[in-house]
């Protein structure tokens, strides 16, 4: 008993001695940024297709995932079928950017950035409206376009479209 707590004891000295003779790694920030990973989680972006079309359907879902439910919509459609959002609201006074919103969305519009410098004194700034999110890239993923996938109204049989499988022919299930 003694034995080991005299171990953890010296471990624990051992650790901290050795830190005192380590050079400091000071980053001066802000004269200095180091760039961060891709992935990483903050600023929110609604993205466009290679077409310049907005991604975004209106589908609530990632406002539907958001813990804390910072996000908020209106859908419409337009004459051949397409939905977008007619307005779309982030308070980024509230989001904890965890990143759900990103993964539950089926059309890659919504994606998280590295960009966090995004303090404002007045909270109402905070709050970012559908221009202020909307960029003219395709951000992680440039080439996905939902449309070419799943298509605005129904055009062709089905197994027609890109990776679609055909359906099965039920009669040769029978016995
Ligand atoms: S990152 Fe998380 S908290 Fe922020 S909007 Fe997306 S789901 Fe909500
Ligand atoms: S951003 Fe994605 S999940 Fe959110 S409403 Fe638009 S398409 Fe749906």
């Amino acid at each position: 008993m003694f034995k080991d707590w005299l171990k953890g004891f010296v471990a624990g000295f051992a650790t901290t001695f050795r830190h005192l003779f380590r050079k400091p790694i000071t980053e001066q920030y802000p004269e200095y940024k180091r760039t961060l990973p891709a992935r990483s989680r903050a600023r929110i972006i609604l993205t466009c297709d290679p077409d310049g079309d907005e991604r975004c359907v209106a589908c609530y879902l990632c406002s539907a995932v958001c813990p804390v439910s910072c996000i908020s919509m209106q859908s419409a459609q337009r004459e051949d079928g397409r939905r977008y959002p007619q307005w779309f609201r982030i308070n980024f006074a509230r989001c904890i950017y965890c990143g759900f919103c990103e993964e539950a969305c089926p059309t890659l519009a919504i994606q998280l950035t590295p960009h966090f410098e995004t303090c404002e004194h007045e909270v109402l700034k905070l709050v970012a409206e559908k221009e202020d999110l909307l960029v003219n890239h395709g951000g992680k993923n440039k080439e996905y376009n939902f449309y070419r996938h799943a298509g605005v109204t129904m055009v062709g049989d089905k197994g027609t479209h890109v990776n679609e499988e055909r359906p099965i022919d039920l009669k040769t299930n029978l016995p």
